[in-house]
């Protein structure tokens, strides 16, 4: 067991000895998929809604992987399997066009590789707000691909801890889309909105729960896009993704948010911290 485990295709070591063939394209043209989750008790959460937006974005990119749902879902736990124990691990994996002298077309008969690594995680408290920066969405129109190409995003999230900030929230025009690596929802007049799931935005799994919770709860839904003007205005801002659920947000470039829809927000998280440990428990 390590305390951090890296996996290359079938093979396992502590993440900081793992070594990589130099022709993985993913080196070169970032062509390949990722996909992330928390784990509690070595339960993966929501496995299935990652496994079917990985097989999404593998086609989407037409990266011909052969193996099956079944065969991912014990490759990654054997992963998870080989970590030292921790309250919540986070989970990470990979799948590249493979490896291949570098030339941008499609390599002919070369199996796409499988590259993962499972880490001690700490979830971030729910009751402790975020503090955003705002930046124009400079991100190409894949966003519904989970591709490993995440220059713009790594940019935005940069300038934000410049900013004391914690996530970094993007418009294209006026438009809100989401944020560097997280979905962004906002409470207005006791509905949950937030953008379409269209090529501007990647549809997130925690984004995909807390649209079904909200309902489930009596919380109506509108996924029609807001702007900078109705997200500065909103009653409450959420920020959702697999590592950090769902935060609330306080500040946006140093102005107060939110704040005004405390019981529906709290609502939501405390409905989603739920599903968590009862979908992850032993
Ligand atoms: N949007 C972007 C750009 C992301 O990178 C992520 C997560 O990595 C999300 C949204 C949140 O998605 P999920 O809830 O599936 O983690």
């Amino acid at each position: 067991m390590w305390k951090t485990v890296g996996y290359y295709n079938g093979e396992m070591g502590p993440l900081e000895e793992m070594k990589v063939p130099m022709g993985d394209r993913a080196l070169y043209f970032g062509d390949g998929i990722y996909e992330a989750t928390c784990v509690a008790n070595r339960v993966p959460f929501a496995l299935d809604d990652h496994l079917d937006r990985m097989y999404n974005s593998l086609r989407l990119l037409e990266i011909p992987f052969k193996k099956d749902r079944d065969w991912m879902k014990a490759e990654l736990q054997k992963v998870i399997d080989a970590a030292e124990d921790s309250p919540i691990h986070f989970l990470y994996w990979q799948i590249s066009r493979g490896v291949c002298p570098r030339n941008h077309p499609f390599p002919k008969d070369v199996e796409p590789t499988l590259m993962a690594y499972v880490k001690p995680h700490t979830m971030k408290p729910m009751d402790k707000p975020y503090k955003l920066i705002s930046l124009e969405d400079t991100r190409f129109k894949l966003c519904n691909i989970k591709t490993l190409n995440l220059i713009p995003s790594v940019l935005a999230n940069q300038r934000a801890v410049e900013h004391g900030c914690d996530e970094a929230v993007l418009h294209r025009g006026s438009r809100v889309t989401e944020c560097a690596h997280s979905n962004i929802s906002i409470l207005k007049d006791g509905v949950l909105r937030t953008a379409p799931t269209d090529e501007l935005i990647l549809p997130g799994i925690t984004r995909k729960h807390l649209l079904a919770l909200a309902r489930e709860n009596g919380i109506p839904t509108d996924e029609t896009p807001f702007s900078m003007v109705e997200l500065m205005n909103a009653d409450e801002i959420i920020v959702t993704s697999s590592s950090a659920l769902c935060m609330m947000v306080e500040s946006i470039d140093g102005i107060p948010v939110g704040g005004k829809d405390r019981k529906r927000l709290k609502l939501l998280q405390d409905a989603y911290l739920a599903k968590f440990q009862r979908e992850t428990a032993k």
